[in-house]
């Protein structure tokens, strides 16, 4: 008997160790820094919506027959998106669309999977998930290749696949009806690139928005953007951010090529006052300016 209890407290104690360290794996808790800037709902058409929450955002579409939802962000962005959906149809979520494997946008669609929601994401959205699986993120049931769209009560999302650019899974959505796209991570208007561009490639990030550029679409709505931000921008945007890039890669390698291999001495004296008014210049600036001196100095 005493045998037998101490296995079961053991058990038990491997049981509670197992699940602390599952949700140690990712954070199941909205990130620092959530909470003061709330979220947001604003209906762009007929049943298209941005949901935001803090400085990210996702598209959903209501239609007779369901909800298409995509990134979830994370459980507590989730949970007031799910709650926002009820005010508007009682009727079920029925696709959740990743845009891309990284956590901080697609977390939390569990509580879609209750609902009975099917989820759609890049082939190697799947392929990554099952490298780094979380509790609270399921698996794509349909993944695809190159492109696939998802329809629903007359309603269709297109996505597509530009390759390599930010990790190996961003796929760009469009809404056919308002000719609008929807792009995550590598299209933030009026913003420099995030901090050390975490995952970007910053040649095929180019190539991707020149791919991008020369589709059909008349309108942008970002992943990023805080609520001071408009939802949706003129296509335009696009070609912003690549020139940016491009202007940044220039400055870089001018400097590098004028003799300056420092990346602590490109930080001081490489400038682009042309992006001055753009968000996070003076805060980011350095940080993009090193993680191209790492493209140009290590080819990476
Ligand atoms: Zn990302």
């Amino acid at each position: 008997m005493k045998y037998l209890l101490r296995s079961a407290i053991l058990l038990f104690g491997l049981f509670v160790s197992t699940l602390s360290l599952a949700a140690k794996e990712f954070p199941l808790t909205e990130p620092v820094g959530g909470e003061p800037f709330g979220h947001s709902v604003t209906t762009l058409g007929e049943g298209v919506y941005v949901f935001r929450w803090w400085v990210y955002r996702n598209i959903f579409i209501v239609t007779d027959e369901g909800v298409i939802v995509t990134d979830p962000m994370n459980p507590k962005a989730a949970k007031l998106l799910q709650s926002e959906i009820r005010k508007i149809t009682d009727k079920p979520v029925k696709y959740v669309v990743y845009s891309h494997n990284h956590h901080d946008h697609i977390s939390g669609g569990i509580i879609f999977k209750e609902e009975g929601a099917k989820f759609v994401g890049h082939e190697n959205v799947l392929k990554e998930l099952a490298d780094h699986p979380s509790p609270v993120t399921p698996l794509p049931d349909i993944t695809y290749k190159d492109q696939y769209t998802v329809e629903l009560g007359g309603r269709k999302l297109e996505l597509k696949y530009f390759g390599a650019n930010h990790g190996e899974s961003l796929v760009v959505m469009r809404l056919p009806k308002e000719n609008a796209l929807f792009i995550v991570d590598i299209v933030t208007p009026r913003r420099v690139a995030f901090r050390m561009m975490p995952d970007f490639w910053p040649d095929e990030w180019i190539r991707s928005l020149k791919e991008i550029e020369a589709t059909d679409f008349d309108y942008v709505i970002s992943g990023h953007g805080p609520n001071t931000e408009p939802a949706i921008d003129t296509a335009n945007v696009v070609k912003d951010q690549r020139v940016y890039l491009e202007d940044l890669m220039a400055a870089v390698k001018g400097a590098m090529d004028a003799g300056v291999h420092s990346p602590d001495k490109l930080k001081a004296s490489v400038k682009l006052p042309k992006y001055k008014g753009w968000r996070y210049y003076d805060e980011w600036l350095p940080m993009n300016i090193e993680r191209i001196w790492a493209f140009y100095h290590m080819g990476w």
